[in-house]
């Protein structure tokens, strides 16, 4: 946090009053700096993750831009224009620009897949003034003359480390020769990798640069912690962690990471069986069952949710005080993503991660890309030296950890969980 106010930004009246009423005291370190900057007219690069608060960063001084100047609509156009790698991200990004437009006069929609057209076409017939959308959709509709982007004056490019990931560039680079060359233009990644600082070149004229957790490292507040074990072990430790949960003073929610949409599902089905209410979100399940399932995860009446990577995407959820990764990710930037599920807006989180021998590869590539080891959490009844051992002899030089007489297992009653010995 910095010590600048929100009332020291020049912002219109209607969003100093938002601010207030959301009780958003404090400028967080990327608003504090880009929205200056943003105001000024520049072009941003942003390197931040979710949870810094990046979406009001830029939603606020557009929504100030659109309300000192109102114009009129034109037919099939907007004059914002944000893109989002999934229709989570987008509906999120969506709902923030309502919450902090509540008191300003404009006009918004969303263009997503997964849905009907006809509603998002007959949206558009009359202009927008921000419209938020993903890729592949918008250049369906692009195509079938019902969006015009020529009238763009704000351009944002968000979460692009995840936009790439997905296999957007083509579309990207395609939408953003559609935009009109005067324009400005925000870009944000959580991380900056070569291919991203050279797409940015593209798009961005002479950009401000705004940097918030350095590149790729994870956010500071979440207790990291990774268990060696077997894979069939794996749904044993998960139930002792979620019984952990439900015992706390203060109730919580669990993301669980799987990798797959089969195996989110067969977990989630187990653990309902078990006890705990769990529901999976996954892209084979409908927008409706999607967003009825967050809905009731947020509410708490089912406090479990089992994601795959590219559904858990934008879900912002308070209060997540656990992330488990069930399944280690394969690429090492969705790591970062997936704990930035926890810790949000200056809470505490706890993510854990399980590996089994298969992933000691994913977990080399993670802690190379976070530029950290993650510390371990050995003290629980599955828990593996020898394979601990093997990851500590091909990726540290020592391991905090002697080996133990008995393999790795002990005996270890009750559902408490504590952290392993010399670590958190
Ligand atoms: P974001 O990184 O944009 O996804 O924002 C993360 C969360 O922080 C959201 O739930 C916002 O409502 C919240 N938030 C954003 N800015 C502030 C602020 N200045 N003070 C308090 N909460 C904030």
């Amino acid at each position: 946090m910095t010590d600048t106010s929100f009332e020291a930004l020049p912002l219109a009246a209607p969003l100093h009053r938002v601010l207030r009423e959301l009780e958003y005291n404090t400028p967080s370190p990327i608003q504090a700096q880009a929205i200056p900057l943003l105001l000024q007219g520049r072009d941003l690069l942003g390197c931040a993750q979710t949870g810094t608060g990046k979406t009001a960063s830029f939603a606020l001084p557009i929504l100030h831009a659109i309300h000192e100047q109102p114009k009129a609509s034109h037919p099939r156009s907007c004059r914002t224009l944000v893109l989002a790698p999934t229709r989570e991200l987008a509906i999120q990004v969506g709902k923030s620009f309502t919450t902090y437009g509540q008191h300003v006069r404009f006009k918004q929609t969303l263009i997503y897949g997964g849905v009907g057209q006809v509603p998002q076409v007959n949206a558009m017939r009359n202009g927008v003034d921000v419209l938020v959308a993903t890729p592949g959709r918008l250049l369906d509709l692009i195509e079938q003359r019902h969006v015009d982007l020529s009238k763009v004056e704000f351009f944002v490019l968000d979460e692009v480390d995840r936009m790439l990931d997905m296999g957007f560039l083509r579309d990207v680079k395609k939408i953003v020769g559609m935009l009109p060359t005067k324009r400005q233009s925000l870009f944000f990644s959580a991380t900056l990798a070569p291919n991203i600082v050279e797409l940015a070149r593209t798009i961005l004229q002479n950009p401000a640069q705004v940097s918030i957790a350095p590149e790729a490292t994870t956010a500071e507040k979440i207790q990291q912690q990774i268990c060696f074990l077997d894979r069939d072990a794996k749904r044993h430790l998960l139930e002792q962690l979620l019984r952990g949960q439900a015992n706390a003073k203060e109730q919580k929610l669990t993301i669980v990471f799987s990798r797959t949409k089969h195996g989110a599902n067969k977990l989630a089905k187990s653990l309902c069986a078990a006890g705990f209410p769990a529901d999976a979100i996954h892209g084979n399940k409908s927008q409706s069952q999607r967003e009825k399932a967050l809905d009731r995860f947020k509410k708490g009446l089912t406090p479990v949710l089992v994601a795959t990577d590219v559904a858990a995407r934008g879900v912002d959820v308070k209060d997540v005080g656990l992330v488990v990764n069930f399944d280690l990710p394969n690429e090492p930037e969705a790591y970062v993503h997936r704990i930035g599920r926890t810790a949000r807006a200056g809470a505490e989180g706890r993510a854990v991660s399980f590996c089994s021998e298969d992933e000691l590869e994913f977990l080399r590539e993670i802690e190379k890309t976070i530029r950290m080891p993650i510390p371990r959490w050995d003290d629980h009844d599955w828990h593996q030296e020898a394979l601990a051992e093997r990851h500590g002899r091909g990726h540290r030089s020592s391991s905090n950890q002697g080996p133990r007489p008995n393999g790795g297992r002990r005996p270890q009653g009750g559902g408490r969980h504590r952290a392993g010995r010399g670590h958190r």
